[in-house]
């Protein structure tokens, strides 16, 4: 199909001493070949937990709880544990929001990339070749020496320049990353940003990025999909989402500061009120208590992900049709 990814109904729960958290209920979202896929929200949507739910790496207290996870049309979520290791290594490569604390301190980077090549039919000479052509290609100078040294050794931006080097090693179809800039300042930021894009192109692969940088996601991603409190609220072609943002949540993030997100300074903006609290979480539209167009249908009935625009979708009842009717006792139920 044209979607490497498909992930259906998903649902995760993460068992507390004070009663289950319902992190993720039922998130829908494609991710089409060859695209990059921004997933934003703010921290407790659950924009993570979508993709440590894909790679199986759930903190012990999460469990799936519903749902699938299609990956070129296998359910991730059925995959013995030899298959789980090969897509984890070979089909998605991940980067991660600290290389610090993912990359292993007391291993040699070249140590580091023939561990993640293990499975791969070459030589070693072959492999050392290939890790080496890698890093050059990220922006590493001299690799053949630097392959040699240790995580500490290497600034933060080389540091994750490798990183991505070590996810694109073994060429998968998919790259995965959790807020990959976040320990780099603007500078750094900007040209990982600019190395993934061109990376996408070259290698032709596809993309997720989850991050609460909208400016980030704006200027890397193709397609954009919006959490909040565990539920897709909006999802869509980029330049649709940030032209014609529908979803109450979105509209508010983004109109917020235009100039500034595009910038890329801003992190997520802060909006007033707090999350739903998701031991508890609400029956109806999730947004509810911090929607200024909240009105009596919101607390009734979930909003199911109408349409915006072609590709373009967002949970909320105001694009259903049926004009709220402001300022007027709440109609009985029929
Ligand atoms: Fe706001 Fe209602 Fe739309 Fe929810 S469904 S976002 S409360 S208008
Ligand atoms: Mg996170």
């Amino acid at each position: 199909g044209d979607n490497l990814v498909e992930i259906r109904d998903l649902s995760v729960t993460f068992e507390t001493g004070r009663g289950p958290v319902r992190a993720l209920r039922n998130v829908n979202l494609d991710v089409p070949r060859g695209r990059i896929l921004g997933i934003v929200g703010e921290s407790g949507s659950g924009k993570s937990t979508v993709i440590w739910a894909m790679l199986r790496l759930l903190a012990e207290n999460g469990a799936v709880t519903g749902g699938r996870i299609d990956f070129n049309g296998r359910d991730l979520l059925q995959l013995d544990a030899d298959a789980l290791r090969a897509f984890r290594g070979a089909q998605a490569g991940v980067v991660f929001q600290d290389p610090m604390t993912s990359q292993i301190p007391v291993k040699s980077y070249l140590q580091q990339f023939l561990d993640i090549a293990y499975r791969q039919k070459a030589s070693r000479a072959e492999k050392i070749a290939h890790a080496i052509a890698m890093m050059r290609r990220v922006g590493i100078p001299d690799p053949e020496q630097r392959i040699a040294q240790f995580p500490h050794q290497f600034s933060g931006g080389m540091r994750q320049r490798t990183g991505i080097a070590m996810a694109l090693l073994m060429h998968p179809d998919l790259v995965i990353a959790d807020e990959p800039t976040t320990a780099l300042d603007v500078t750094m930021e900007a040209q990982v940003i600019h190395l993934l894009r061109e990376l996408q192109r070259e290698f032709q692969t596809t993309m997720m990025i989850v991050s609460h940088n909208l400016g980030l996601v704006a200027e890397l991603c193709d397609e954009i999909v919006v959490m909040y409190a565990g539920e897709v609220v909006e999802r869509g072609d980029i330049q649709s989402v940030f032209a014609n943002p529908s979803h109450p949540y979105t509209r508010a993030l983004i109109d917020c500061d235009p100039a500034r997100v595009l910038e890329r300074t801003r992190i997520l903006p802060t909006i007033p009120g707090e999350l739903p609290n998701l031991r508890h979480p609400p029956r109806a539209c999730v947004f509810v208590d911090r929607c200024p167009h909240a009105f009596a249908r919101c607390r009734e009935e979930k909003p199911r992900l109408n349409k915006a625009d072609e590709g373009h979708v967002a949970a909320c009842h105001l694009l259903d049709g049926v004009r709220p009717v402001m300022h007027a006792a709440a109609p009985a139920p029929a």
